[in-house]
């Protein structure tokens, strides 16, 4: 449904960037140059307001791509305050990217939104969320070890009868909503954590064409273990040896978007290290199955521009980054294939379609599968509402957007809605799940794999 009017709220829409003079960009420290020279690139058209979500489920400018940069431009030029309001507006963005998409004028608003998320985290959050956000992403996600004690403590903590409690105190009102939305939207952790070999090298399965890296992440080693034992699979069926290293880190993805910029560098260094070690010019490609963290990576170059001992290696590193199915897609399946009689849709991540314009190349991996039917669904690109943990900072306008998706996820009529990122898989299992609906979620090379595997007992 189109939004045809909007409400505007007023003293934050007074200043008008059009017949502003602006003074010098990032005077005011809120925003970089360049980042301020990508903002105003907008002309305003509006071609992008449509394709936002939270401007779809509010109806309001200000929770508008447009809207957004207008403010941070108000404010990076100084006539603007930066007020709790205005951050609220940002807060609502998910990041999704679908205005780059739709924008004709090349506006490059993830980076934008970034800047301006790290420059309020640094400058106006206030001290006990600058506390947490330091806690979370400068302790415990570069540390893949934490990260798994944390891990099992949750697995615990998931097989005792404690979730039941917390979802009944949260009815009665006893505990915040937050925590509740928290509790179900947490992934299942694995019985088994995702470990890359001692040797850290997996060998082809079947005549050698490539040798390619793989980014293993931060919480798919522990709530999506069976598709990183998928990914390697698919991709040592299809004549990879497979370079998993130990010391690669979480890509800064959810640090970023949170606004801690250096975390997010200091995770890139540590990243482009790992691989390094191994010989960036011996890959044919570092491949990734998660959309999130494939849009952080390939944008490591940007992130570490101003790095001198960084800028040039990570541009290398960016280089040789591929999505799994955009790898795959471009060198070709040599595995066997069998037959997967199912009917699936497929739910274009935000991080895959905008964020790395890869759109065709799940549906073509998909196409090739015997005995699989493929139902498109409607406004496929449109983002499920999970963006990171927006889900759980913005549980109202999440809920608005995902019950949009799920609308048109089972109008399809699938068995299976297949996906190429975590956040998109737990998102919608999650609907679905309190819908009552008898569909699942699966990454793409979950079912590659079990095609293979068929392919494999014919
Ligand atoms: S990134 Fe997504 S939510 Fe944010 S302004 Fe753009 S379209 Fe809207
Ligand atoms: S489509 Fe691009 S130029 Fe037009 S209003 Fe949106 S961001 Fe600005």
């Amino acid at each position: 449904m189109v939004m045809a009017t909007t409400a505007q709220s007023p003293e934050i829409l007074a200043h008008d960037p059009l017949t502003h003079v602006p003074p010098s960009p990032g005077l005011q420290g809120f925003i970089g140059a360049d980042d301020y020279e990508a903002l105003v690139k907008c002309v305003h058209c509006g071609l992008c307001l449509n394709e936002c979500p939270t401007y779809r489920a509010n109806g309001l400018e200000p929770d508008s791509p447009r809207g957004r940069l207008y403010l941070i431009r108000a404010v990076a030029e100084g006539t603007l305050a930066l007020t709790d309001e205005l951050e609220h507006h940002l807060d609502q963005c998910l990041v999704c990217r679908a205005c780059e998409t739709a924008c004709p004028s090349n506006v490059q608003f993830g980076q934008v939104m970034e800047a301006a998320r790290h420059a309020i985290l640094e400058d106006h959050a206030p001290a006990p969320r600058r506390a947490l956000t330091s806690l979370v992403f400068r302790q415990l996600f570069p540390f893949p070890k934490r990260l798994e004690a944390v891990g099992r403590l949750l697995r615990w903590y998931q097989r005792s009868p404690l979730p039941a409690l917390v979802q009944r105190a949260a009815a009665f009102g006893l505990l915040p909503k937050r925590l509740a939305v928290m509790e179900r939207m947490a992934p299942t952790l694995n019985d088994q954590f995702f470990k890359s070999p001692p040797s850290e090298v997996v060998p082809a399965t079947s005549s050698r064409r490539f040798r390619v890296g793989m980014v293993s992440g931060c919480i798919m080693p522990l709530a999506f273990a069976p598709t990183n034992d998928a990914t390697v699979r698919v991709l040592a069926a299809n004549g990879c040896d497979v370079v998993i290293p130990h010391a690669q880190r979480c890509c800064g993805a959810l640090a970023a978007h949170a606004g801690d910029e250096s975390a997010a560098a200091s995770m890139a260094r540590a990243n482009i290290d790992a691989f390094e070690a191994f010989g960036i010019d011996e890959f044919d490609a570092i491949v990734i199955n998660s959309a999130g963290c494939g849009a952080q990576i390939k944008g490591f170059d940007h992130l570490l521009r101003h790095d001198p001992a960084y800028a040039a290696r990570a541009r290398r590193f960016v280089s040789k980054v591929e999505d799994v199915a955009e790898f795959l897609a471009r060198v070709g399946l040599t595995a066997p294939l069998g037959p997967v009689a199912r009917t699936v849709t497929y739910q274009d991540a935000c991080h895959l379609v905008h964020g790395q314009g890869v759109r065709s190349q799940p549906r073509e991996l998909l196409g090739q599968i015997p005995g699989l039917t493929f139902v498109e669904m409607r406004d496929s690109t449109r983002c499920c509402g999970s963006a990171g943990i927006y889900n759980i900072l913005q549980p109202d306008t999440s809920a608005k957007v995902l019950e949009a998706k799920l609308e048109n996820v089972c109008t399809t009529g699938a068995e299976c809605v297949v996906a190429s990122n975590p956040g998109c898989l737990l998102q919608i299992n999650m609907g679905l799940r309190e819908r009552g609906v008898a569909m699942d979620g699966k990454h793409l090379v979950d079912i590659l794999d079990e095609a293979i595997a068929a392919g494999r007992r014919e």
